[in-house]
């Protein structure tokens, strides 16, 4: 059986108990980087044996893992942050899982975008999770198709490219959508900001170099404020 689990996106201590036990109870931890993991494995003192799985070996790593499975050993999937599979590593284990008749389990558990949504104060009965938006190739276009959706809408972002995306957020949504950025979320130096698209971009431009990890939540145009 394969089990996703959700790992801390900052604090060590956003981890359930039962994470903790299928991290100790299973044969093998795949890791999107087992350096990084083992800050938290040693935090715990799980000593599963580790392998590392990421977006350049799956392909080559993924009949390894489902032979294993098949040969009845459980396995746990963990990224360097949050949920597996989410803007992270697993989709394509998931689906080889499945199409080998193995079980699959997600532990619920933390990942960035749900505390963004429900702290921003915009509305979060409906959403859609953009993840990152492509660089460059495509990144128009998915604007262009985002330009009328009425959901909240939740993407990704690094620092350094936080300014250019909030510009052109500003130039699709207008000045005035609301919006907002949260940053370090659980960490020490956690802050949400918001207020509508002009006001961030301004905000974000006048800070001399943008550090930390963020989420951009964007207000859907007027249908989804009935
Ligand atoms: N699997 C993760 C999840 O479930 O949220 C996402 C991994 S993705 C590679 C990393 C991105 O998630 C960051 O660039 C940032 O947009 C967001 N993120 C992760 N941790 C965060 C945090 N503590 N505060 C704000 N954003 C975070």
């Amino acid at each position: 059986m394969l089990y996703l689990v959700p790992t801390p996106i900052g604090n060590l201590e956003d981890i359930t108990m039962r994470a903790l036990n299928v991290l100790r109870d299973v044969d093998l931890i795949a890791c999107e980087d087992t350096r990084t993991s083992s800050k938290l494995l040693n935090h715990y003192n799980i000593t599963t044996p580790k392998t590392s799985y990421h977006d350049h070996n799956e392909r080559q790593k993924t009949p390894q893992l489902i032979q294993k499975m098949k040969a009845g050993s459980d396995i746990a999937l963990i990224s360097d942050a949050g949920s597996p599979a989410i803007s992270d590593p697993g989709f394509y284990l998931v689906r080889a899982c499945r199409e080998a008749d193995i079980d699959v389990i997600a532990l619920p558990g933390p990942t960035a975008l749900i505390p963004a949504i429900t702290q921003s104060g915009l509305p979060a009965n409906r959403f859609t999770f953009e993840g990152f938006l492509p660089v460059k190739k495509g990144r128009q276009k998915r604007l262009g198709e985002l330009k009328d959706e009425s959901r909240t809408m939740i993407f990704y972002e690094s620092p350094h490219r936080i300014v250019k995306t909030l510009q052109q957020f500003e130039e699709v949504f207008g000045a005035e959508r609301p919006a907002a950025v949260a940053r370090e979320l659980t960490k020490a130096f956690e802050e949400t900001q918001v207020a509508p698209l002009g006001e961030l971009r301004k905000i974000f431009e006048a800070q001399n170099k943008v550090r930390g990890e963020l989420v951009i939540v964007v207000e859907g145009g007027k249908k989804s404020q009935k």
